[in-house]
């Protein structure tokens, strides 16, 4: 019996994982994902150590060339995104402001530093990450960057008023040290502004991605509750000011579940109440059970299309891609000649099972164009259309 990482009740193995990768990456494994139906945690066990997780981030990461939640960025979407952290963080940010200001840890870019800069009352800002280039960019937009862990902050002790984490702690086992190493760094009664993906809402209608995405997201260590992560804080000694869950914008109209977190240091852990004991929840099982049927629904399509041509292409070497090609790459690499495209000149350098990866072309005699990018669909479409391709001979996964 395994106990739950957040609240220590019993964590029982619901479903078998398999990560498939570029070439190269420690994350082409195999694994369980366990789940606490007291608080909902779900936990995703492949043998992955966090100093295995960092130099991946360190090293491999593509996010300075990408877009998407997490990375930084400036799209709409996420001035969106940086609108509501600035609504939550609004009653304390007089008190930030006569203090250090705000270190964001795992800053990437530094889109909602750069956001925060613009809007009064001018806080000091800090952004920290483990990937370089990602900072050389803050620091040419004037804005304090370390290079530096989450683990092992490069901050003075009781330095500091406020720091955020956004879409980091899914991305790292030990939260515990996390918090310890924040605890250390911020002063008596700081602040921290946590947010992750809801998984207590994956499954909602109007902010449902496509077909197996969270499952699909190969870094994502944990799928938090509002309730997990509530008791991984106060057992850390932070006390939660306000929890609010909503659907943040992503590209191309869809939306995303969003848990955002803002708490508060206390020297009293004893005193800080823990999440109420609740029904069991079921919402991650239930979720793996609905996109489980889909992604079958997904496959059946895809065998129908596969019959119809010799070859195949695949457009867009996204985590639904790698999510597909875990189950049926095999199969797919020996039965058709495969051509992998991407417009991406980062992915343009990687492989999958040794397949290159290269911009997209025109078609070949009897090959079909498979698009795998959820939120980028509709643009590859038009794309394919104009290079050639046939209308009949493409299938869009949704
Ligand atoms: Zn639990």
């Amino acid at each position: 019996m395994t106990p739950c990482h957040a609240c220590g009740e019993t964590a029982r193995p619901i479903e078998g994982v398999v990560f498939r990768d570029f070439d190269g990456s420690l994350f082409s494994r195999a694994g369980v994902i366990r789940h606490c139906a007291a608080c909902g945690l779900g936990a995703v066990d492949t043998g992955l150590s966090d100093a295995e997780i960092a130099r991946h981030y360190a090293d491999d990461c593509l996010y300075v060339e990408m877009t998407g939640v997490g990375v930084g960025g400036n799209t709409p979407e996420d001035l969106a995104r940086y609108g509501h952290y600035a609504a939550i963080v609004a009653p304390q940010v007089d008190e930030i402001a006569a203090k250090a200001g705000l270190v964001d840890v795992g800053c990437s870019r530094g889109g909602m530093l750069r956001d925060f800069r613009a809007r009064p009352p001018g806080l000091p800002l800090t952004g920290i990450d483990l990937d370089e280039t990602s900072l050389a960019s803050l620091e040419e937009a004037g804005i304090a960057a370390k290079a530096g862990s989450a683990l092992d902050l490069p901050l003075e002790t009781g330095s500091q008023s406020m720091l955020s984490y956004l879409h980091v702690f899914e991305h790292i086992l030990d939260t515990d040290a996390v918090l310890a190493e924040a605890s250390r760094v911020l002063a008596a009664d700081g602040l921290i502004l946590v947010e992750v993906p809801d998984a207590a809402d994956y499954g909602a209608a109007d902010a449902r991605v496509g077909t197996m995405f969270w499952l699909a997201m190969k870094e994502h260590v944990y799928h938090f509750t509002e309730r997990s992560l509530t008791a991984i804080l106060a057992r850390n000694g932070f006390a939660v000011l306000d929890a609010v869950r909503s659907h943040l914008p992503m590209r191309a109209g869809k939306a995303y579940p969003a848990l955002t977190i803002l708490a508060r240091k206390r020297s009293d852990v004893a005193a800080i109440p823990l999440p109420a004991p609740a029904e069991p929840d079921t919402a991650l099982p239930d979720h793996i059970a609905a996109e489980s049927h889909a992604f079958a629904e997904q496959e059946r399509a895809l065998s129908a299309f596969i019959a119809r041509h010799e070859h195949l292409a695949f457009w867009g070497m996204s985590l639904e891609f790698l999510a597909l090609w875990a189950r049926l790459g095999d199969r797919l690499k020996d039965a058709h000649g495969v051509r992998l495209f991407d417009g991406n000149a980062g992915k343009q350098r990687l492989t999958v099972d040794g397949v290159a990866i290269g911009p997209a072309g025109p078609p070949q005699p009897s090959e079909g164009l498979i698009v795998c990018a959820y939120m980028a669909s509709e643009a590859i479409m038009r794309e394919a259309l104009r290079l050639g391709w046939d209308a009949d001979d493409i299938l869009v996964l949704e």
